[in-house]
């Protein structure tokens, strides 16, 4: 079945207990094979806004990419997201990550994610479920990788 790598990130309201909720939903997508800890991450784009809380999920899912995307599209409006939001606040945000190894674009879709590579909010908690990602985390530049903490369980 095919392998999904999802990134969430909510800032707006509970945003830990939002990230812990899509998390669990996404468990209706497929079968959760994989779920980092929650980080603490500066705002890219509009700098005035809260901090994000961000993590990284795996699925196996049957799901095709667009089937998808749409399913993710329910799960946030389900979890509180309101169309408009880009680059601001945001109550949950759910994007597609990687897809097995496929390369797709789109008007609507795009994977690998655009900014996959470049964001330490995607590649730490990436690289703390998957090795193969150190090495792109690790590049990242200093001030990138300052921007994003692990949260502490206990928190
Ligand atoms: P952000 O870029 O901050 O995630 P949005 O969540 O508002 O912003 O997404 C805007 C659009 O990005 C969505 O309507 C969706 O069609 C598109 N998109 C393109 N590629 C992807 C992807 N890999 N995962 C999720 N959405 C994507
Ligand atoms: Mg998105």
């Amino acid at each position: 079945m095919p392998i999904a790598t999802i990134g969430i990130g909510a800032n707006i309201g509970e945003a830990i207990a939002t990230v812990e909720r899509a998390i669990a939903a996404l468990g209706e997508l497929g079968r959760l094979t994989a779920r980092s800890s929650l980080y603490r991450s500066a705002p890219w784009g509009k700098r005035d806004q809260p901090d994000f809380v961000n993590a990284v999920a795996r699925i196996d899912t049957a799901l095709a990419p667009r089937a998808l995307l749409s399913a993710l599209q329910a799960i946030e409006a389900r979890l509180g997201r309101v169309a408009g939001d880009r680059w601001g606040p945001r109550a949950i945000d759910l994007d597609i990550l990687l897809y097995d190894d496929l390369g797709f674009e789109d008007e609507a879709l795009r994977i690998p994610h655009l900014h996959l590579f470049e964001r330490a909010f995607v590649l730490e908690p990436l690289a703390e479920i998957d090795v193969s990602f150190e090495a792109w985390r690790d590049a990242l530049p200093m001030g990138e990788r300052a921007s994003v903490e692990r949260i502490a369980p206990a928190e």
